[in-house]
């Protein structure tokens, strides 16, 4: 069942919607996603897509708002410089990344705005999956100094033990086919074999994607958000207004450990 999208987005509320809607349930939902390559069958953006999606319908069925997208993502260091390497084979993936003190330090004061609108949980859900654990690191030292509900999870996570995550394969294909389906060009599928730019990060099973397992996949995506944000405290006096200011301590000891960072391992990044 797809709720048809009422007016959640922050973006699209007006004072008055915002503020009924917020204190009626005080959860904001951040998308986080990227354009990277998704195969020929895919566009670059499917990780923004599934996210905004999954924000959009968990807001819609439980409440609360959806912050404006993070559509630039942690690439190109660590562990995803030889992922590149392999799955591109040197060909330009044509890529749209930042690096992780870009993107880390963003969230926090993503966190701030967040808890200065009057939000009393955080939920944020990344399309790209592998940096979850450095933007948990964020949100635990945000909420040590200032207490407050959060959930960072990548989409394959919410559905860990019941669908295998992949990239531009059948788990991906197949929530593209549910949410969007005139992005799928399946008939390209074959490409990966004779086109110039070679698979361009196309798994090979990506065939055997369908809307119907889609479905399921998405479902129980949304299901875990639930889940989750019915855990949420939201009973909290309102907090004080942070400055810009008071993220700078914050960020600078995130910042002092940045050898415990997981997006910058796995490879000599000179980030
Ligand atoms: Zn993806």
């Amino acid at each position: 069942m797809t709720v048809t999208p009422d007016a959640v987005a922050w973006a699209e509320l007006k004072p008055a919607e915002f503020i009924a809607r917020r204190d009626a349930f005080p959860v904001v939902y951040l998308p986080m996603g990227l354009c990277e390559p998704h195969g020929h069958v895919a566009p670059f953006g499917l990780d923004t897509i599934k996210a905004e999606y999954l924000a959009t319908q968990a807001a819609c069925r439980f409440g609360g708002i959806v912050a404006p997208t993070m559509a630039y993502h942690i690439h190109e260091t660590g562990y995803h410089a030889p992922w590149l390497r392999d799955v591109m084979g040197g060909v330009n993936p044509l890529l749209a990344a930042l690096p992780p003190h870009l993107v880390l330090e963003t969230l926090l004061y993503q966190f701030r705005a967040f808890r200065n609108a009057g939000f009393q949980g955080i939920v944020v859900i990344s399309g790209h999956n592998a940096n979850q654990a450095d933007l948990r690191m964020v949100a635990d030292a945000f909420a040590a100094h200032y207490p407050i509900a959060h959930f960072v999870r990548s989409d394959p996570e919410l559905v860990a033990g019941r669908y295998e995550g992949d990239h531009a394969g059948r788990y991906e294909l197949s929530q593209l086919l549910h949410i969007r389906p005139h992005l799928v060009a399946m008939d390209r599928a074959s490409w990966a074999m004779t086109d110039p730019l070679g698979r361009f990060a196309q798994n090979p099973d990506v065939a055997e994607a369908s809307a119907l397992e889609g479905q399921g996949i998405i479902e129980a995506s949304i299901t875990a958000i639930g889940d989750a944000v019915h855990t949420f405290s939201l009973d909290r006096a309102p907090p004080s207004f942070l400055p810009m200011a008071a993220m700078e301590p914050i960020w600078a000891d995130i910042a002092a450990k940045r050898s415990d960072w997981v997006t910058l391992r796995g490879d000599d990044s000179k980030w």
